[in-house]
């Protein structure tokens, strides 16, 4: 990829093979998690494994019984914890290179079309965001948080890939549930522009990883702009799968409450003002 002054484009390793590391990851972790619900026999995706209904209060729930909540999904607290703990110091990795949750989505988009593509890069991604995972604490206090688990792509995706090879799971998608959840995955997935409208919206720990990435932006690595080489011209913006740039105004901004470094805006810029690193002293 040559830049517009004939000299080669600074992409990053994460850029360049980004495709191959999507592949990689689905190939590393989606069969896992996909085989857990047979394995564990439990059909509702619960237990040890599920890395989000733990940390939510239930009606009727005591300390105790919530604190056991954390030691009975001690596996999924384990995940939850090191993708907070590395997103603090490094950035979104979990969400822009390991999740086999989200990278089959983007993946997927990139198949469709570009006229059939549908654009909700205008969506106020933050606000649907945390009210989304406010859904979380809400609901299963007033007696129905099973409707998170029947809303859960953490349980959705794993199920399509096993739906070939599992009665059960094939059967799942058959169902009202099942149906609306395949719609979401390829209405805000395969047919969005960037496949990653899912992950923006409706996803309770990307909105968790969001905020650890927000925190540690003051300390920790993120994709950041040289503003002594920005031109505002905005090329940056119309790659960004998750929204997180802002070029309205005469400031180019990154929202380090949405970006993830894929950095795909990297190549897209013609002035190699956007790099990954430690805030600037
Ligand atoms: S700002 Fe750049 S690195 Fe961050 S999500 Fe957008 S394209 Fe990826
Ligand atoms: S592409 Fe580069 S120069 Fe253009 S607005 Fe983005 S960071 Fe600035």
């Amino acid at each position: 990829m040559k830049a517009d002054n004939g000299k080669p484009r600074a992409t990053s390793f994460w850029a360049r093979y980004r495709n191959l590391i999507l592949v990689i990851s689905i190939i590393l972790f989606l069969p896992p998690l996909a085989a857990i619900v047979q394995l564990t026999g439990d059909v509702n995706f619960c237990g040890r494994w599920c890395p989000r209904m733990f940390f939510v209060w239930r009606e009727g729930t005591t300390m105790t019984a919530f604190l056991m909540g954390f030691v009975r999904s001690y596996m999924g607290v384990a995940l939850v914890v090191t993708i907070l703990g590395t997103t603090l110091a490094f950035g979104r990795y979990w969400c822009s290179h390991l999740c086999p949750v989200a990278s089959p989505l983007e993946l997927g988009s990139r198949l469709v079309p570009a006229p059939l593509k549908l654009d909700f890069s205008k969506t106020p991604a933050p606000s649907f965001r945390y009210a989304y995972l406010s859904v979380y604490f809400i609901v299963p206090a007033i007696g129905i948080g099973s409707l998170c688990c029947n809303y859960c792509n953490f349980a959705a995706v794993p199920r399509l890939f096993a739906a070939p090879f599992s009665a059960g799971d094939l059967t799942y998608f058959l169902r009202f549930q099942g149906v609306v959840n395949l719609g979401l995955l390829l209405f805000l997935g395969i047919f969005a522009k960037g496949g990653r409208a899912y992950c923006n919206l409706l996803c309770p720990i990307g909105a968790l990883d969001a905020l650890s990435n927000r925190i540690g932006a003051k300390f920790g690595r993120r994709i950041r702009i040289d503003r002594t080489k920005c031109t505002n011209c905005g090329e940056c913006s119309k790659v960004c799968p998750a929204w997180a740039i802002d070029t309205q105004g005469d400031t180019t901004i990154i929202n380090q409450l949405s970006c993830m470094p894929c950095r795909l805006c990297q190549g897209a810029c013609q002035t190699q003002a956007i790099y990954y690193g430690k805030p600037a002293s």
